[in-house]
């Protein structure tokens, strides 16, 4: 008799590639995919991103960091099998400082990224956004609602950008065959935003661990829906590994909806301030309310957020009275 022997085929690590990886959202994404055993290259140009949220990858052997603009044609060696995009600052702030700017890393960032992965055969994940509604008049938000965006306004580099972005990965994928995911973002926070960021979250807490004036914008009647970074992350890897007929765009968020006032006055609460609240002009086009609809994440993926807004806003008030101290964040490897 023959004996038959079979040699096992030796399956080397995926290898994904994040591009914007050194953010607030992208430095847990490389976090939970090496911890998933993947290797990680982390793209970025640390425009908004920080090397202080990859120090500790920076020694690990299946971590790579390439300072890179997306805006310029990205060359890499050896494989890769997942590409995220999500390159781009997504502050209100640090978009508008430089608005040519933010439209070209959005829009010749994903063409590069997306050629990128049509020469390597990978699979694209493009970080949209639920700015993509604008100020929208469907509430709650479907991804079938196609949005109320002012084309001409201070937001429109990064609404119109990101809009810009998802045609883009539709026409890959219809004209190439690229295989695609689009994840509709909404508000997301936690440790690792930038005490400067500039968004409700990060200006709330900093202003009320250092006592000083909390600053809403207009009434603080306007209505967002905050989903914590470790619920968003688990989802872009669901998405992100879900069947090659799911294309999206799917709405990733936390559907709890909440004033901005109420948010100040939480913060003030966990974190025992006594800051006033101080108002102050409402920016414009400032979107007056929003919550997404997440029933395609929930009927494809599985997923749902799982961490309520009491425990993500202390984690995160956590995170920034270390900061504030002085002391270097504790960050899971
Ligand atoms: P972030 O600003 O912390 O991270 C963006 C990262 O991209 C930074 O590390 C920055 O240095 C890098 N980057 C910017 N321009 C680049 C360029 N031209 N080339 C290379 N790198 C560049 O923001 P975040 O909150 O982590 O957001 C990550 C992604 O998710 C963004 O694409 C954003 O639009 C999207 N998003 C975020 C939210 C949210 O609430 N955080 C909501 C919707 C969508
Ligand atoms: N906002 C505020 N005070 C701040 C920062 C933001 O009242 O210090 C308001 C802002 O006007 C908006 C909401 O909080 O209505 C969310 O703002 P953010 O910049 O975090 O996100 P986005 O507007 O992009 O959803």
């Amino acid at each position: 008799m023959k004996l038959q022997t079979r040699i096992p085929t030796l399956r080397r690590s995926p290898t994904v590639l994040i591009a914007g990886g050194a953010g607030f959202i992208g430095s847990h994404l490389c976090d939970s995919l090496l911890q998933h055993g993947n290797a990680v290259i982390c793209l970025d140009n640390l425009f908004t991103g920080s090397i202080d949220n990859i120090r500790p990858l920076l020694n690990h052997p299946n971590f790579r960091f390439i300072e890179h603009d997306v805006q310029e044609e990205i060359e890499i060696d050896g494989e890769i099998d997942r590409i995220y995009s999500l390159a781009c600052p997504a502050s209100p702030r640090h978009y508008q400082k430089d608005p040519v700017g933010t439209m070209k890393t959005c829009v010749l960032g994903t063409i590069n990224l997306l050629e990128l992965a049509h020469r390597k055969g990978a699979r694209v994940l493009q970080a949209s956004t639920s700015e993509v509604y604008g100020d929208p008049e469907v509430h709650p938000q479907p991804e079938s609602y196609l949005g109320n965006v002012n084309p001409i306004g201070p937001r429109a580099c990064y609404d119109e950008g990101k809009r810009a972005a998802e045609t883009l990965m539709f026409d890959y994928n219809r004209t190439r065959g690229t295989e695609i995911k689009v994840a509709r973002i909404f508000n997301t926070y936690g440790p690792r935003m930038l005490e400067n960021d500039g968004r409700v979250v990060s200006n709330f807490i900093v202003q009320a661990l250092r006592g000083e004036p909390i600053t809403i914008y207009g009434g603080g009647t306007q209505t967002r829906s905050f989903c914590f970074v470790d619920d968003l992350v688990r989802g872009l890897q669901l998405l992100m590994e879900s069947s090659s007929s799911v294309t999206g765009p799917c709405n990733l968020g936390n559907p709890h909806e909440v004033t901005i006032e109420a948010i100040a006055r939480e913060v003030l609460t966990y974190t025992d301030s006594a800051s006033p609240l101080r108002f102050e002009p409402l920016p414009k086009d400032d979107p007056k309310r929003r919550k997404p609809v997440i029933d395609t994440a929930m009927r494809l993926l599985g997923w749902r957020p799982r961490v309520a807004l009491k425990d993500g806003l202390q984690a995160t008030i956590a995170y920034f009275a270390m900061r504030i101290a002085g002391e270097p964040p504790t960050l899971v490897p």
